[in-house]
């Protein structure tokens, strides 16, 4: 694919990591952000929808107050409150250089795992692109406690960085385009720090578990790393969108992006465009329970996309309500779909293994034939 194609991204998520926000001592790198303005304000001006989605703002608070750790509890969170604000200082005043009004937007996970939360946000956001207005939008540090402690136990944490949040805005918003800015040139063959004969990967057609093993931990200041980089791309490319991670610290990179220079690493769309509520249940819900099923129920998902039976459920895991999305997986507890279950964790022990026809019997009422329905289950291979 063409570097091309990017001119005609129509609607784009842009994301700007904390290092490439502020320089190496901490302070904030202030010509690097009005060019950063400068570019989007340019694609806004040619009639094109801006996603801002930054970071920044724990790192301009901890700067702020001149501390040299976050780790003590509501640290972080008070940072995040500090640097925020000073971050939408300079948002503003750069925008409304180009008479573009901006939107402040904060969320959770709750908002991406609620169904009617996640479908207000998406009113909302669309109402504010209409208005050609760029949102700007971050976690909500100050209140969201799973961005700040990501091992919750048994809690598969929808987003603790960015990238994430970044990939499900693009999603939700069904964007052409999501562009990570950071402080690496892209995907490479090896680790480009510890092998100087590293190569940087210009395209990649699918993100497949090789592509995944390329992934490094996390970066110095920001949450993410290229795993949760590559996460993301796996994300949006599975829903028909395009992604770039690049260097955001090419000078005028995001110009340069939009005339076509070879910069970055570009993921592309594979050919599955998902449906909007296979996409939320798979990747926009906060996940608690599971359930095991066998060979026959897992063939039967993944290649004819079968409704999930009790006869093929194996094992419960967790406790869940009629209604949550659960993980699907098979005898070696590997995840391989999810879905929105018709029966709750006490009703599914019971009728574990049973025939259908046999659920009124045991529980003494059938809302279903399926513990899962067809149209309720995303496979995430
Ligand atoms: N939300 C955090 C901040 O604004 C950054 C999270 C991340 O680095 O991914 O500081």
């Amino acid at each position: 694919m063409l570097r091309e194609e990017f001119i005609n991204a129509k609607r784009i998520v842009i994301k700007l990591g904390t290092n490439v926000l502020r320089n190496a001592d901490g302070e904030v790198a202030i010509s690097r952000i009005y060019s950063f303005i400068e570019d989007m304000s340019k694609l806004v001006k040619q009639g094109k929808e801006v996603i801002l989605v930054t970071s920044g703002a724990v790192g301009l608070g901890k700067k702020r107050l001149n501390l040299d750790s976050t780790a003590e509890d509501g640290v972080k969170q008070a940072c995040a409150a500090i640097g925020q604000s000073k971050l939408m200082s300079f948002y503003e005043s750069g925008f409304g250089i180009y008479d573009i009004p901006i939107a402040q937007i904060l969320l959770t996970e709750d908002d991406f795992s609620l169904r009617y939360r996640y479908l207000s946000l998406r009113t909302t956001l669309n109402k504010i692109l209409e208005f050609g207005v760029v949102p700007i939008i971050n976690q909500n540090d100050t209140v969201s406690t799973i961005a700040m402690n990501p091992l919750m136990a048994g809690m598969k944490v929808n987003f603790a960085d960015n990238d994430k949040l970044s990939a499900l805005v693009a999603s939700e918003l069904d964007a052409d385009l999501l562009i990570l800015l950071s402080d690496i040139n892209g995907l490479y063959t090896e680790n480009p720090k510890t092998n100087p004969n590293a190569e940087l990967i210009r395209e990649v057609e699918c993100v497949t578990d090789e592509i995944m093993a390329l992934g490094t931990d996390a970066s110095e200041g920001g949450r993410g790393g290229m795993r949760t980089k590559l996460e993301a791309a796996k994300l949006v490319t599975r829903f028909g969108g395009k992604v770039l991670i690049a260097n955001g610290k090419i000078p005028y990179v995001i110009n340069k992006i939009f005339e076509a220079e070879e910069i970055g690493t570009m993921f592309l769309p594979t050919s599955e465009n998902l449906p909007d509520k296979k996409r939320w249940i798979g990747y926009a819900t906060n996940i608690i329970g599971g359930l095991v099923v066998n060979e026959g129920a897992k063939k039967a998902i993944l290649e004819q996309c079968s409704s999930l039976l009790p006869i093929g459920i194996l094992n419960v895991v967790n406790d869940f309500n009629r209604g949550e999305v659960v993980s699907i997986m098979d005898e070696n507890n590997v995840e391989f779909a999810r879905g929105m279950v018709n029966y709750n964790s006490q009703e599914c022990r019971k009728i574990v293994g049973s025939h259908s026809n046999n659920i009124e019997i045991i529980l003494g009422y059938k809302n279903y034939d399926a513990v899962i329905t067809r149209d309720n289950i995303t496979g995430l291979l």
